[in-house]
């Protein structure tokens, strides 16, 4: 018997039954969910169920946050135990490092409300009296932690699905599926075939397998983790309230009170995965062998720290396997290479994550698109470059490293090299640093002689600081030489591009070929998606350049609207590269290197054209500018890459050309207050708030998200993106700082860096329009120290913008 459902979720644990709670609570009733087995027979089952709210980015803990709020109300809705405890818990620091980490984790949590506070050490010793709190320098309480019963909460949003209308098949394992000529899939199972108009992967642990029956390979390998049960300990049966969770960052450990005694996990120094190459079909309600000698030196550690443990004896382990990512976020959303397939895998902290992904990804399904910005758990950000080394290394050193301080601009130094461009070697004997983007290694900065050529990571200013501050200052004196192959390259062609692109951008589209704009993308509720220079070749052809790291959203978002448009779309960015000269003597060094086109001193500001460089024809260059200095980038082939870049290298050498990193890039925007897409532009905003509205072409007569943009345009955002210079000296703002006024909370840092050339610290921050006063003052609190901040209406440096047009 064939049956049809409207969406057929595939896993029974708790994130698939949270999607379907999400979309059967607003009226999608004719939806089922698929178990293999009993629900809850993943990594769901055997998981500890400890809770936090304190995570980053900012999106993901107000995700975190909303599925807290869903276990208040989901006991009271199905009247049904979820064991939810919110006890609170302390966050131990006994290093100066520590503090720091805790201080700006607590910091970006003001912004979506978190109150956290340091608790007095003799406090922790009352309500917590198995810590030994002699050599701790401080103890955070963040109250929303706690913990919950996961087979309580998996059954609890099951049952409250099933009572809305919603259908759940356990025992009953999808063995194939079949994208159908509709659009819609065809599943096999034990039970017969079901047909689907939408497919949602929640299958966990056996995420690749379902993957794999429609043909697709994520990104996702599953290691070992364990955790361990006490006895009961006098010290916590004596305690008249429940015992707070308590953790660790340095050690790596979390614990929190079960029964009498204590649960306690910890990530051991050496990751373990297992079943690398599948997980097996008939794993079942099983845990794997646990090997507590792996975590004899953290027991030792923590026994230290709460010394009631020695002489407690262990009731069980538990050693089950979870599903990590290559930077341990979910991959959640529309997978890009399919039609009607969603994915909600990888979930690694499934009861702090769960609820949320089920608001979004009903969302998504249900109205195309997210409420929240969730572009860092978007399962298009990894694209196939993402392989299975990669995966291997990057979710082997985040387990092993899971005690590591996040530090701003830290860089992973696993997985590396996925991808080079053909200037590697070249920019590796010039001595770069290399950071990495989509996978691809990309100069950060150029240590001099003196340097250590590497990164000191801190939480104040860095090793690089005063190199990256030459750097500046040689774009704005002479010329320095950027790689900019990372960003992401289409060309859309044929006689109706300007018509589909019109539609599909917010922006002017250039009316003359050679010319350039700049063009916001929205999305139908009027939320920045995009942000796009333009170039217009031809009558019928445009080239577009972007976020390298939006690309396989960006294109995920074009195959779907460009589709039927009649146009030819083709993504360059992996077979073009790009370099950008900029600074004073930029147009003579690209006049050297051209052997025929425009006379680059000529060429106007936003334009473009085809050019023949003496190391590489059949480039294209376009007078752009990023860093706010006259610049030019110039595309090509990957063939001609690494010979370009020597060249211009050798010709630049007599105008003083110095090769040039990323890192310069972003503090030299900071002085022409450009902001930077993914830390300053986001779906959170639309242009109102961006203050992209001026490049939006309000009288075109439609494009995606005009209406729902118009709206907030004409009643006005309630925050704007504005510049602050702040009074700092040793650190300056990293993104997610808290601005006051007056001693207000009133909005928060974007980012932030140091303006070398104009020797200021500055902050992009979102502030309340009515505060948007040139000159007026507030307070930026980093590091926990409030330091004093005058806002800017202007630009830092060069404010009518002479210098990038001269
Ligand atoms: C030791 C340990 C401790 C943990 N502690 C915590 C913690 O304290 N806090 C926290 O938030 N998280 C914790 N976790 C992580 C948490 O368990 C996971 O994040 C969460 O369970 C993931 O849930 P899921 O629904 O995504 O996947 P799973 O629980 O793996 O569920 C997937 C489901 O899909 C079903 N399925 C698979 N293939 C098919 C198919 N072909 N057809 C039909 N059905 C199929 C499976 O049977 C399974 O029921 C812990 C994990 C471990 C191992």
């Amino acid at each position: 018997m064939v049956q049809h459902t409207r969406v057929a979720v595939i896993g029974g644990g708790v994130t698939g039954c949270s999607i379907l709670y999400h979309l059967a609570r607003v009226g999608w009733t004719d939806i089922t969910l698929i178990e293999r087995s009993e629900l809850t027979s993943g990594s769901t089952w055997h998981a500890a169920g400890n809770l936090f709210t304190l995570t980053t980015p900012s999106n993901a803990q107000r995700l975190h946050l909303y599925t807290l709020e869903l276990y208040e109300t989901l006991e009271r809705e199905t009247g049904q135990s979820i064991g939810y405890h919110p006890t609170g818990g302390l966050h131990l620091a006994a290093s100066s490092e520590e503090i720091d980490t805790l201080t700006v984790l607590r910091a970006q949590g003001r912004r979506n409300g978190i109150e956290t506070d340091w608790m007095d050490l003799a406090e922790v010793k009352r309500i917590a009296p198995i810590v030994d709190t002699s050599t701790l320098k401080a103890v955070l309480w963040e109250p929303g932690k706690g913990h919950i019963d996961p087979s309580s909460v998996t059954n609890a949003l099951a049952n409250a699905a099933r009572a809305c209308g919603a259908t759940i098949l356990r025992h009953c394992p999808v063995t194939a599926m079949r994208q159908q000529a509709n659009g819609g899939w065809r599943l096999e199972t034990d039970k017969g075939v079901i047909e689907a108009d939408i497919v949602v992967n929640a299958a966990g642990l056996w995420a690749r397998e379902v993957a794999a029956l429609a043909g697709i390979r994520l990104p996702l390998a599953p290691v070992e983790h364990q955790y361990l049960v006490t006895e009961s300990i006098p010290e916590i049966m004596e305690l008249e309230q429940e015992l707070p969770t308590i953790s660790e960052g340095e050690y790596g450990f979390y614990s929190r009170q079960e029964g009498d005694g204590l649960l306690l996990g910890a990530y051991e120094d050496e990751c373990r995965h297992w079943a690398l190459d599948g997980t097996p079909l008939d794993f079942g309600h099983e845990l794997l062998q646990d090997d507590i000698s792996r975590l004899e030196e953290k027991l030792a550690a923590v026994c230290k720290r709460m010394p009631p443990l020695e002489n407690a004896g262990i009731k069980r382990v538990v050693n089950g396997p979870i599903m990590f990512s290559p930077d341990l976020g979910p991959l959640i959303g529309p997978h890009p290479d399919l039609k009607n397939y969603f994915c909600a895998v990888g979930v690694m902290t499934g009861f702090n994550q769960a609820g949320g992904i089920g608001k979004v990804l009903s969302e998504w399904i249900i109205e195309g698109e997210p409420e929240l910005d969730v572009s860092f758990w978007d399962v298009a950000r990894f694209e196939s470059w993402a392989g299975r080394r990669y995966t291997f290394e990057r979710t082997k050193y985040y387990y092993e490293h899971r005690d590591e301080w996040p530090y701003p601009h830290r860089e992973c130094p696993a997985g590396r090299e996925a991808r080079t461009f053909p200037t590697y070697d070249l920019q590796q004997s010039l001595g770069a640093v290399f950071g990495v983007s989509s996978g691809w290694e990309t100069p950060l900065w150029y240590p001099k002689e003196d340097d250590s050529p590497y990164d000191i990571y801190s939480w104040r200013r860095q090793n690089w600081f005063r190199t990256v501050g030459d750097e500046c200052r040689t774009v704005r004196q002479t010329a320095g030489l950027f790689e900019i192959s990372t960003f992401a390259k289409y060309r859309v062609t044929g006689a109706k591009a300007e018509a589909a692109l019109d539609r599909l951008l917010a922006g002017r589209l250039p009316r003359e070929s050679g010319r350039m704009a700049l063009c916001p993308m929205l999305s139908p509720r009027g939320r920045l998606i995009g942000d796009f220079s333009v170039g217009r070749l031809a009558n019928d052809s445009f080239l577009l350049f972007g976020s390298g790291a939006m690309h396989g959203i960006h294109l995920r978002w074009f195959q779907q609207e460009l589709a039927g448009q009649g146009v030819q779309l083709d993504d360059l960015t992996s077979d073009w590269a790009g370099l950008m000269v900029c600074g004073p003597n930029a147009a003579a060094i690209v006049g050297e290197a051209m052997a025929e086109g425009p006379k680059p001193a000529a060429m106007p500001f936003m334009s473009l054209a085809h050019a023949d460089f003496h190391a590489a024809p059949q480039a294209i260059v376009a007078r752009l500018s990023f860093t706010g200095e006259s610049g030019f980038e110039i595309y090509t082939p990957m063939a001609f890459h690494r010979s370009l870049f020597a060249d211009l290298l050798h010709r630049g050498a007599g105008f003083d050309l110095r090769p040039v990193g990323g890192r310069a890039l972003m503090e030299l925007r900071l002085e022409k207050s450009f902001p930077a897409w993914g830390l300053d532009l986001s779906a959170d905003y639309g242009p109102a708030e961006t203050g992209l509205s001026r490049f939006v072409d309000w009288d075109k007569a439609d494009f995606i998200g005009k209406q729902a943009a118009l709206v907030v345009r004409n009643e006005g955002p309630r925050e704007i993106l504005t510049t602050l210079v702040v009074d700092a000296k040793d650190v300056d703002c990293a993104g997610g700082e808290p601005v006051f006024q007056s001693g207000e909370y009133i909005g928060y840092v974007s980012s932030g860096g140091f303006g070398h050339t104009v020797n200021e610290s500055i902050a992009l921050a979102y502030l309340p329009p009515d505060s948007v006063i040139d000159g007026a003052n507030f307070d930026v609190e980093i590091l926990g120290e409030r330091r004093s901040a005058r806002l800017s209406t202007r630009p830092r440096f060069d404010p009518e913008g002479k210098r990038m047009r001269s």
